[in-house]
């Protein structure tokens, strides 16, 4: 059985924003046309995504690394780390990038701590209008104090 604890993601949300380059352009008209919702929450992102959003819809959004040289990786570990509450990444289905396998495991780790990621535009509208974004939500994420505990006992 798996063991899982409860945790609450706030009514304020930490919110990691992150384009790839031919995606850039609709992720920020789509922060400019949820401008009102999204300066009510905290916003970071990959260092060129989070530089051209701020330049074009003057929203306040702390920029890590660029994304070939390890902001996802950065915004993963702040997943792990309880540091980020839901993650909008327009991906690029199309191009083959660089540092695909950092992609991967971004997305990776959002899933093991379900954490909310919209890889497109659609879920990102669903998820802006959520009636979650203006409450508290509680979920379940694996025990990893639990885990390890388990597996140094098994293994
Ligand atoms: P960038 O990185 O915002 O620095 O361009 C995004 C990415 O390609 O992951």
């Amino acid at each position: 059985m798996e063991n899982t604890v409860d945790f609450t993601i706030g009514k304020v949300k930490r919110i990691a924003l992150i384009a790839h380059d031919k995606k850039k352009q609709a992720l920020i008209s789509w922060c400019e046309h949820n401008k009102e919702i999204l300066q009510q929450h905290f916003l970071c992102g990959t260092g060129t995504t989070a530089r051209m959003i701020t330049d074009q819809t003057g929203l306040p959004v702390k920029g890590y690394n660029s994304g070939p040289l390890g902001g996802d990786q950065q915004i993963g570990a702040k997943i792990v780390e309880g540091g980020i509450d839901l993650v909008v990444f327009f991906s690029d289905p199309l191009e083959a990038q660089p540092h695909d396998t950092d992609v991967k495991a971004l997305i990776r780790i959002a899933q093991v701590y379900d954490i909310p990621i919209a890889l497109n535009k659609s879920s990102a509208d669903f998820m802006i209008t959520s009636k979650f974004m203006t409450r508290e939500y509680v979920h379940s994420v694996i025990n990893f104090r639990q885990q390890i505990a388990e597996r140094a006992q098994s293994l």
